[in-house]
């Protein structure tokens, strides 16, 4: 997750919700991407330092337990400046310039020069991101999934370039139980569900489009935005019936409501018996429900404590990608040893 800022429930449905659930079935890493929010946010870095500690409370307040999970900021692993290094030697120019994203970014942030080495290698940090683990999946949603297809491309030429050393030289760095394995495994997507989240202008809720209902937004603020957020356009009058599929709070009662309130919203919209107001109060109620733990939550963390829990998991992660490092130098030859 990059350091933007923080966190709606945009990013709470559409990814923190389920890596809690992650976190208690696999090895599970979850980073701080500070390094990719240099890629477009070069020319200013003063947020990138608070915007990190906010995210690191985010996420813990959304459940992502540090006993359970590694919890790290990416450019506290200095393996994470190495493998993009060696793996931009492999990655063609070609390969880089149709990420779909590369073309739609630079015009969508029109206003930063985007035509930077970094901004066209952010892939290739990103393929580092993932092999640096020997990943074996990588929880996404639809759209992500041309970056782990070239994760796997990046991953397959390296390993044809540079297969696995014999047995013997592994020995030495205790990596033997992985000898039939290439040395960078190519992951699989985990195809994470994401719900239509709209924001309140009815657009999809994104940071960008100051559309958001935020992970720490107390509940009259919530309330207040749900007030002004647009509904179905064909309801023009209290006594207009309305349509829940064409309304963005219809979408909203579909991810948090449950089934008697959602029999409610239907009923009552269709046939215009309650009012919008109403209906918003409801979507409100199950959003404060769903906001106010994580916000407990998160209040019971200091600033002290957060460091501690980055600087851990960093370590760890560290350690992790080491053992990668070690066999991606043996297997580059790049090595004076053995
Ligand atoms: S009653 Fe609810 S679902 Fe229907 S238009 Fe109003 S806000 Fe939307």
């Amino acid at each position: 997750m990059r350091p933007t800022g923080k966190l709606h429930l945009g990013n709470y449905m559409g990814a923190l919700a389920n890596w809690v659930k992650l976190q208690d079935k696999y090895e599970c890493y979850f980073f701080i991407a500070d390094l990719h929010a240099l890629t477009t946010d070069y020319a200013d870095t003063s947020k990138i330092a608070p915007n990190t500690l906010e995210v690191a409370l985010d996420f813990l307040a959304a459940g992502l337990d540090p006993k359970k999970c590694t919890i790290f900021v990416q450019s506290h692993v200095d393996q994470h400046y190495e493998l993009p290094l060696l793996l931009g030697m492999i990655t063609p120019l070609g390969w880089l310039e149709r990420v779909p994203s590369y073309k739609e970014m630079q015009e969508n942030l029109a206003n930063k020069d985007l035509t930077t080495y970094g901004f066209l290698g952010y892939p290739v940090l990103m393929a580092s991101d993932i092999l640096l683990y020997q990943t074996d999946f990588v929880p996404v949603g639809q759209d992500q999934q041309a970056h782990v297809e070239l994760t796997r491309e990046v991953a397959r030429r390296f390993n044809q370039f540079y297969p696995r050393a014999s047995h013997g030289e592994y020995e030495g760095i205790g990596q033997v139980e992985h000898i039939h394995l290439p040395v960078l495994p190519e992951p699989k997507v985990l195809l994470t569900p994401s719900p239509k989240l709209p924001g309140t202008d009815g657009r999809k809720m994104s940071k960008s489009y100051g559309n958001t209902i935020q992970m720490t937004d107390p509940e009259d603020v919530v309330r207040q935005k749900l007030k002004t957020m647009v509904t179905d356009p064909a309801r023009v009058r209290r006594t207009d019936a309305g349509d829940p599929d064409k309304c963005p709070v219809g979408d909203l009662h579909k991810v948090f409501s449950t089934p008697e309130t959602m029999a409610k919203v239907e009923q009552g919209c269709r046939s215009a018996g309650i009012g919008c107001i109403e209906c918003k109060g409801w979507v409100a109620d199950n959003l404060v429900k769903v906001l106010k733990p994580m916000q407990e939550r998160r209040a019971g963390f200091s600033e002290a404590q957060v460091k501690e829990i980055l600087e851990d998991g960093s370590r760890r992660a560290r350690d992790r990608a080491e053992q990668t490092m070690q066999q991606v130098r043996l297997a580059m030859q790049m090595t004076l040893s053995g």
